[in-house]
């Protein structure tokens, strides 16, 4: 939808249809835990996040739509001297590149949070890197205010339609085969998330993704207490409060590739001792409901916005769990590369070529080739 909106908007392109197969807003952009953030360390990504943030934060006038943006800031916390040389790293690089970054002590992080554990914790707190710009927005606000903007400017929606074939001719792509029938189409484009596999399968592509299950959790509503977004270093887990009131927090993926949409208990049970570790009142706070999302895993963890190998024929997958705040540069990117058949410049190193060539990987966190450690 979003580079939907954007081909008409920036390119005057506007024969163009968003194929659903659910309802809008059903996938990913629907169950995530709404964080927007532009504090990553290493070139080919950090241009393309900080892009992301500048543009959320004229999203609301630009779509004429209120998606609830709230810049609150979001801090990481870190629990070793080593995590707090490498958070002052990642601090210098993204004020080099223009974004903010503040570094904060304990005892400044005391008066800020005061509700951590900061005496008899399993992992010490030594200090965090906060992002004021960084925050939340509301994700089916944001979907909807996309759709809108897309509908207004004389794009397709059409919705309960599953993609279920390519129609190609002499390598170049000619249209769509779908649940509702056939669409020509000179060129198609896939964004489908946890489904990319399954759909570039359609069309004899084989992809580096592979497809696993992220949870997250949300509490009954309480009166504001967490303000900020925070993140645990020593243990996956991070927590927000939403404008209901509920705490939304979320940790690592279950760990084995499946299509379910939906998680299983030992997560769920390690995200909560996590919590627990780090701010030992949220055992206070009842779980009103959990849910799984499919997650495109990429084995450096970094996105692919790309040609493929047949003519006509472009993808946008890869996300891993952080394509939500990705959304207005992704779809800007995405857009680009659609029209003019140029990679924009923010994206220029989201190329399959990584894969085979081993150049401009862009592994965020270190953790080598596996796709469900990223
Ligand atoms: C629990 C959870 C927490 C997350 N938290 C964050 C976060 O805090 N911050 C962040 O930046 N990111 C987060 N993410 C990741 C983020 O939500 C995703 O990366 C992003 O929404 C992906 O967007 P997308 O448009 O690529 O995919 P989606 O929003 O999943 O859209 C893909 C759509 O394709 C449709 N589709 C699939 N197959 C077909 C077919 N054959 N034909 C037609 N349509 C099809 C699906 O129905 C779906 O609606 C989280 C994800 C989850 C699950």
């Amino acid at each position: 939808m979003r580079f939907s909106a954007l081909l008409a908007k920036n390119h005057g392109i506007r024969n163009v249809a968003v194929l659903e197969k659910g309802h809008l807003g059903s996938g990913n952009i629907g169950r995530n835990t709404t964080i927007v953030r532009a504090n990553y360390l290493l070139p080919g990504n950090s241009e393309f996040y900080s892009h992301s943030l500048k543009l959320w934060e004229g999203l609301e006038s630009d779509l004429n739509y209120n998606v609830m943006m709230s810049q609150r800031g979001l801090i990481m916390l870190c629990h070793s001297d080593g995590q707090r040389d490498a958070f002052v790293r990642r601090a210098n690089a993204m004020r080099s590149r223009g974004d903010d970054a503040q570094m904060f002590s304990v005892q400044d992080l005391r008066k800020l949070l005061p509700y951590l554990n900061y005496n008899s914790a399993r992992f010490p707190i030594y200090g965090g890197l906060l992002q004021k710009r960084a925050g939340t927005a509301r994700h089916d606000a944001v979907a909807w205010g996309y759709a809108r903007a897309a509908d207004q400017r004389g794009v397709d929606l059409i919705q309960n339609c599953e993609v279920t074939g390519f129609n190609i001719n002499s390598g170049r792509i000619t249209g769509v085969e779908t649940t509702r029938g056939r669409i020509e189409a000179n060129k198609v484009a896939i964004v489908v998330a946890g489904r990319s596999s399954q759909v570039a399968q359609l069309a004899g592509i084989r992809l580096p993704i592979e497809s696993h299950i992220l949870q997250a959790f949300v509490t009954e509503g309480l009166k504001p207490i967490i303000n900020n977004v925070v993140s645990f270093g020593m243990g996956h887990f991070y927590i927000s409060q939403s404008d209901k009131g509920g705490l939304v927090f979320g940790g690592d993926l279950d760990g084995y590739a499946s299509y379910a949409q939906r998680g299983n208990l030992p997560l769920l049970e390690h995200v909560f001792e996590a919590g627990m570790a780090l701010m030992p009142m949220i055992g206070k706070a009842k779980v009103l409901r959990s849910w799984g999302g499919i997650m495109d895993m990429s084995p450096d963890g970094s996105p692919i916005i790309d040609k493929t190998s047949v003519d006509g024929l472009f993808i946008n997958c890869g996300w891993c769990y952080g394509g939500f705040k990705a959304v207005p540069a992704s779809g800007y990117a995405y857009a680009h590369l659609i029209a003019t058949d140029n990679h924009f410049h923010t994206a220029k190193n989201y190329r399959f070529e990584r894969f085979q060539t081993g150049y401009h990987l862009m592994d965020e966190e270190g953790t080598g080739s596996q796709h469900n450690l990223h």
